[in-house]
């Protein structure tokens, strides 16, 4: 078994085997840029550890070769006291994963090589550099200790962290470049006693046994308990292993005419083409980016050596064009010698990724096909959010995490209860936890935003305000919250109850006071109030471009979720073709209840029958609205479906209303019937009681007047010169016999309304029930069409109250990784999504041309909308705001 490549024999394709890293290493070896030497150690390796406990037969040897070729190609052997050859010993998976261990520089340093290091860096220069060339050497053996000892002996990091900070402070200085050779000297020294306190050891002195132990260190990191759970959580298989890349050192660190830097193609921010980067000379490793010194752009080492900014420049540009897209490097120049350290096809923000794509697209190197799939739904999302408008002089007071996206302003509450009681007075809140926890979910429901000082992007507070759509930054640790005070502390400011403070859901960034907030130019567009042809906003018109392309790729439609005109028309404008799904009990609320009322309450038929009279009219003017604004477009109305004591007062408080009312001596026999009716239709499980087709079934005439309601709207539309296409869907169904006995009564009610008018009326039904998924074929004889309702079939096929699971325990499931997502957020293809494979193929089965659609919240999720289209759906219908979000996903699940 080959277990060990060297960089000349890899390539970018073979990421699988040989790790991001290594196989992009590789791959710019072979272009011919300047890598250092080096080799990869393959996932197989790992994964053969993993498995045995012990490195594979064959793997000492395969290293020990590759390493003499290295020694023999360098010059130099591993460790030689005299003249050393150090390397790195880096990680590299398929996937860059949180919680796998790093990297450790300058291996192969010792009590003795330090020495030679030394002289190697000295040799042939003047005197004064042969005392940087001594700092130089001891430096790096600290930096080696304190990165073994880390990451390889799990020594806690801040030890050694305080032991250099004592050692800066007893010099009087914040910066690591004054502590001078004997200061570090005695550095290594401290380090050495931490090592040896830590592990029960001394610092291995052995060259090859820090190898050794690197390497392995590696491959065990690889298990880590934060790469696991993240790993279950991304559904990244857990046995692909990691690569290990030994790489010969070269060194930033040598002078000033040495350094260390990041480049990108590209703004990884905005996507303008350009120079972008941090350099910072006389600096190794991760320097840079620990922002321990400051660095300076990357366009100022044009100043500083020309020659190797020139020579980056065009490696910059070969790389790009050469993995067309935009490429994040890692470089290092020792003493005016450039070299290439790292490149990857580069992160980038939500608006660079569309801008990049346009870009690449006008240069030709990636056609209109590509150009999709390097966007995706998630991204536009994103740029659809209000944002603040920050041009003027806001500074965050603090920065935790974007745990979920948008701009909220409003007045700091740190109780749930007092979140309810300031939102009922229509003011707007921010609700400031140290953590929440499932008794602030009034409170949660009731802010603009969520803001905690602890906690990451799985908190309770980031779970359930994703799930709820609502704005939070998670874990702003620089907070002090302070809930008995109602108040915090942050950066020298006090903030208390009242006070007003700017949360941005995408950034994770804090501001005191009111930034203003504007709507997004991407909503703009969408909206049609902003040109894609007329501006020269690169952002808008790359949206345009690319949604463009989407449209014409697509096969799935996209409708959308809508109850009243307004609604309607905005979708429409986003890009519905139709409704998916109206639903009508709001129609029954308002100035309405007092009917509905009657009608639960009615003692006779002829009292029913004249409340149902009573709310025709205004259901009829409803639908009307409704189809103008969908004119010619399908939309489908779903009769009512929740239970009809939703629409009756609470109980607890009608009992205490009428027990006042009898101690006054009042009359309170109408309340009393009340009551008793309340009485009489408490359900212990009202999603699972009286309710969609059971109440058509069970309350005479109430399905018969929505569906009067709805062919007469029609007829009316197309009596004055519109066009209605209505669907009636019956909820809830679980038998076919259910919807037979519904469907009698309304074609009869339908035949009689529409006449000869021309008006067509189709009945379908909602799958949202596991019995009428595991049954379609039955009842597809009955339907016209199906929409799966993604929200009820999830509840009723995991058995998970939806209103009640997200806030009581989907955090733990998520920090087990039992699922990455939430099943409410995302469909769950194996389970929920095979009740849908199984409905749409016994349903098309049944009746060939069987329309079918899904009009769950899942419908403007982007991974459920590819899953949608694989089981050959034809539409999704989502909330208006996601519609654009799944035209775009619609038309990447076709390329
Ligand atoms: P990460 O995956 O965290 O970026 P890397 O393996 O890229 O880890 O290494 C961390 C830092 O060390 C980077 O700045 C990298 O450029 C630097 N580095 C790694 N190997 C070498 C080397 N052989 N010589 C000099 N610097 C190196
Ligand atoms: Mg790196
Ligand atoms: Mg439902």
């Amino acid at each position: 078994n080959k277990y060990v490549y060297d960089f000349a024999e890899g390539n970018k394709d073979l990421k699988d085997l040989l790790g991001g890293k290594g196989a992009n290493l590789a791959e710019m070896t072979n272009l011919g840029l300047p890598v250092p030497p080096g080799f990869t150690i393959t996932t197989e390796a790992c994964k053969a550890y993993l498995a045995t406990g012990r490195e594979p037969d064959g793997l000492a040897e395969q290293i020990e070769a590759h390493l003499e070729s290295l020694e023999r190609g360098m010059g130099r052997k591993l460790g030689d006291p005299d003249d050393p050859l150090l390397v790195s010993v880096r990680s590299g998976a398929k996937f860059s994963m949180p919680g796998m261990m790093e990297t450790v520089l300058n291996v192969g340093l010792n009590d003795r090589s330090v020495v030679g290091l030394s002289r190697q860096a000295g040799g042939g220069t003047d005197s004064a550099a042969s005392g940087g060339a001594d700092r130089f050497a001891w430096d790096s053996y600290r930096r080696l200790i304190q990165m073994f000892g880390k990451t390889v002996c799990e020594v806690p990091g801040e030890e050694f962290e305080h032991a250099i900070d004592e050692a800066k402070r007893a010099k009087g200085t914040h910066n690591d470049l004054d502590l001078d050779a004997d200061d570090l000297r005695g550095l290594v020294d401290a380090y050495k006693k931490i090592f040896a306190k830590h592990t029960g050891r001394e610092f291995p002195q052995e060259p090859r046994e820090q190898l050794d132990l690197a390497i392995r260190a590696v491959f065990e990191s690889w298990n880590a308990e934060r790469a696991v759970v993240y790993r279950r959580q991304e559904r990244i298989p857990a046995d692909l292993g990691t690569a290990v890349n030994v790489v010969a050192m070269v060194f930033g660190n040598l002078g000033p005419d040495s350094g260390t830097g990041v480049a990108f193609t590209r703004d990884p921010a905005s996507g303008a083409q350009g120079i972008y980067g941090d350099y910072l000379a006389n600096a190794q490793g991760e320097d840079v980016v620990a922002g321990i010194r400051n660095t300076v752009p990357l366009q100022e080492l044009e100043r500083i050596d020309k020659t190797s900014y020139d020579e980056l420049l065009g490696y910059m540009a070969r790389l790009e064009e050469h993995y067309k897209d935009l490429c994040d490097i890692e470089f290092t120049i020792e003493r005016g010698k450039l070299w290439m350290l790292q490149t990857r096809v580069g992160k980038r923000t939500a608006a660079a990724a569309f801008v990049i794509a346009g870009q690449l697209v006008d240069e030709g190197l990636i056609d209109l096909d590509e150009a999709l799939h390097r966007v995706n739904g998630a991204q536009l999302a994103q740029l659809m959010f209000p944002r603040f408008q920050l041009d003027h002089d806001f500074e965050p007071v603090a920065r935790g995490i974007g745990a979920s996206p948008g701009a909220a302003v409003g007045k700091v509450v740190f109780s749930s209860g007092r979140a309810v009681e300031l939102a009922a007075e229509g003011e707007p809140v921010i609700l400031v936890r140290r953590e929440t926890n499932p008794d602030d979910l009034n409170g949660m429901i009731a802010a603009k935003g969520i803001l905690t000082s602890r906690g990451g992007k799985t908190s309770h507070a980031a779970v359930v305000a994703r799930g709820m759509g609502k704005t939070c930054v998670s874990g702003a640790d620089e907070l002090d919250v302070n809930v008995p005070a109602k108040k915090f502390t942050v950066g020298g400011h006090t903030v208390g109850e009242g006070d007003i403070v700017s949360i941005d859901g995408t950034t994770g960034k804090v501001y005191l006071g009111e930034v203003p907030v504007m709507p997004s130019e991407v909503v703009q567009y969408f909206e049609g109030t902003l040109d894609p042809e007329q501006t020269d906003h690169p952002l808008v018109r790359a949206v345009h471009r690319i949604m463009s392309h989407a449209d014409a790729m697509r096969r799935l439609r996209v409708r959308t979720n809508a109850d009243t005109g307004a609604d309607a028309a905005r979708a429409r404008r986003f890009g519905a073709e139709g409704i998916g799904l109206c639903r009508t009990e709001h129609m029954f609320l308002g100035d309405r209840r007092e009917l509905v009322e009657r009608l639960i309450l009615a003692a006779t038929d002829a009292e029913r029958e004249d409340s149902l009279a009573a709310l025709l009219p205004l259901q009829r003017a409803d639908f009307i609205e409704i189809f103008r604004a969908m004119d010619g477009l399908p939309v489908t109305v779903r009769l009512i479906d929740p239970p009809l004591h939703e629409f009756l007062p609470p109980l607890e408080q009608l009992a205490v209303d009428v027990a006042v009312a009898q101690e006054r001596g009042e009359d309170v026999a109408k309340e009393e019937a009340l009551l008793a009716a309340v009485r009489r239709m408490h359900e212990e499980n009202p999603m699972l009681g009286l309710r969609g087709v059971r109440l058509g079934l069970v309350i005479p005439g109430l399905f018969a007047m929505q569906v009067r309601a709805i062919a007469e709207a029609a007829v009316e539309v197309v009596r004055t010169g519109g066009s209605a296409c209505p669907e009636i869907m019956v909820p809830l169904v679980g038998a076919v016999q259910e919807l037979e006995t519904v469907r009698a009564e309304a074609e009869k009610i339908i035949a009689e309304v529409v006449g000869d008018s021309g008006v067509e009326v189709l009945i379908g039904t909602m799958i949202e029930v596991p019995r009428a998924a595991l049954t379609a074929g039955q009842i597809a004889e009955a339907a016209q069409f199906f929409s799966f309702g993604t929200n009820d079939l999830t509840q009723m096929a995991w058995g998970f109250s939806r209103d009640d699971v997200e806030g009581a325990f989907f955090w733990r499931y998520l920090e087990l990784g039992i699922f990455g997502i939430s099943p409410f957020e995302s469909i769950d293809r194996e389970g929920v999504g095979r009740l849908v494979r199984i409905a749409a193929e016994e349903g098309r089965a049944a009746r060939p041309g069987l329309k079918l659609g899904v009009c769950g919240e899942h419908g403007g999720d982007p991974d459920s909308v590819h899953f949608f289209h694989e089981v050959g759906l034809d539409y999704v219908s989502c909330s208006p705001f996601r519609v654009p979000v799944a035209r775009l996903e619609a038309g990447r699940a076709t390329v």
